[in-house]
């Protein structure tokens, strides 16, 4: 198949840091549609994946999966997408389209695997899947969102992996008015839940380890804010709240978090801890409480977080950064420094 070569950046191993390199992309295909990225934002999974939390990866790595760009070709058989159009693309690229899952719009369950925008095997190039920390991106148009013209739209572009991961969890737990809904851990997700679910309706209960977001929790639109360290100010939430979101990213204790759903309530992990966490029975059998997990979001659900956050003015906070600051952003995401997700000004990278 013929590949163009493409400016990024990513790395060949762990702990060396980004720096550029020239990937090779796909030749746009009859239904692929390419676009010049203008952002890409960084999510913590960017990091789990260069740090090797999730196993070792093929060099190069090159992650991103927050894209937004403007469309440069389209393939002969494309129909949604023209050249000048905005686009966008979050975790998922590819998958089979045609078992139960696909059919019903939950790509990222699909029964043969789906293919991630960075770091999967690419089965249509027979190489791997390079993310957005680079120049161009080239990908089959079932899989590109239209992307509405925010204002912001670099702020725009973390809805599309920490927008859609809170998004659908919100909606399939029936986040609304009369909900008595918590989120725990305030960074890229966790402040774009407290957003979505006030924009559903839901009353937001925060819990942070950070003291610093107590306040500015209630900025970004909370009820309620607690630190998760003062254990008076949390008994105060015993068996009061209908679900909660966990977004911490590392090992932590859920059992506390449990007790703090009502009866058939649930806690509900998107947070990726590399370690396997611990539940007490007693925990989940009393109250007949669940513990459970969500992965991103499909393509239609995806579309639909876009246009409602458009509708409802929601973006993230957003520092932006130029790409040959990736590696001290890492750190400071590592320290949980950044208010609230780096996005990156893909201009700043030279063609
Ligand atoms: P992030 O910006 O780093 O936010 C994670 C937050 O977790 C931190 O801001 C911090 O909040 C809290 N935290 C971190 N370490 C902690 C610890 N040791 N104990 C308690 N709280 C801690 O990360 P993100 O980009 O939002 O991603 C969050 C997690 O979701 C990551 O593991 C990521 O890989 C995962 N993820 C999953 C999906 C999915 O589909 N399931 C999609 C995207 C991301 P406070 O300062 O408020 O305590
Ligand atoms: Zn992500």
């Amino acid at each position: 198949m013929t590949t163009q070569p493409v400016k990024a950046y990513g790395t060949t191993a762990i702990e060396e840091p980004l720096h550029e390199i020239t990937i090779q992309r796909r030749a746009v295909q009859p239904h692929d549609v390419a676009f010049e990225i203008l952002y890409c934002g960084i999510c913590h999974s960017d990091l789990h994946q260069i740090k090797g939390d999730f196993g070792p990866f093929p060099p190069p790595i090159v992650p991103g999966h927050e894209i937004v760009g403007k469309v440069t070709a389209v393939g002969s058989h494309v129909k949604n997408f023209k050249v000048g159009d905005l686009a966008a693309v979050g975790c998922i690229v590819d998958s089979c389209d045609h078992c139960e899952y696909c059919n019903d719009g939950l790509e990222q369950f699909c029964d043969e695997g789906v293919t991630y925008s960075f770091n999967s095997v690419d089965k249509i190039s027979g190489g791997h899947t390079f993310g957005g920390f680079s120049k161009t991106y080239v990908c089959n148009e079932r899989y590109v969102l239209k992307m509405p013209a925010f204002e912001n739209l670099a702020a725009a572009a973390p809805l599309l992996c920490a927008g859609i991961t809170v998004y659908s969890p919100l909606k399939h737990w029936n986040a609304g008015p009369g909900k008595k809904v918590g989120i725990l851990g305030i960074g890229g997700l966790g402040h774009l839940a407290i957003k979505i679910a006030k924009a559903m309706g839901a009353e937001v209960t925060v819990f942070t380890t950070s003291p610093a977001k107590v306040e500015d929790a209630k900025r970004l639109g909370a009820d309620n804010a607690v630190l998760s360290t003062d254990a008076e100010a949390m008994a105060k939430y015993n068996r009061q709240l209908h679900f909660i979101i966990d977004t911490v990213s590392a090992n932590h204790d859920v059992n506390v978090y449990l007790n703090l759903l009502r009866h058939d309530g649930s806690v509900v992990l998107v947070g990726l801890p590399n370690q396997p966490l611990e539940i007490g029975a007693f925990n989940v059998i009393m109250g007949r409480r669940s513990f459970a997990g969500s992965n991103i979001g499909g393509i239609a659900e995806t579309q639909e977080m876009l246009d409602f956050c458009f509708k409802h003015n929601i973006t993230a906070d957003s520092e932006i950064i130029n790409i040959q600051e990736v590696n001290t952003a890492f750190e400071r995401l590592e320290k949980g420094d950044v208010k609230y997700r780096f996005v990156i000004d893909m201009a700043s990278l030279e063609a």
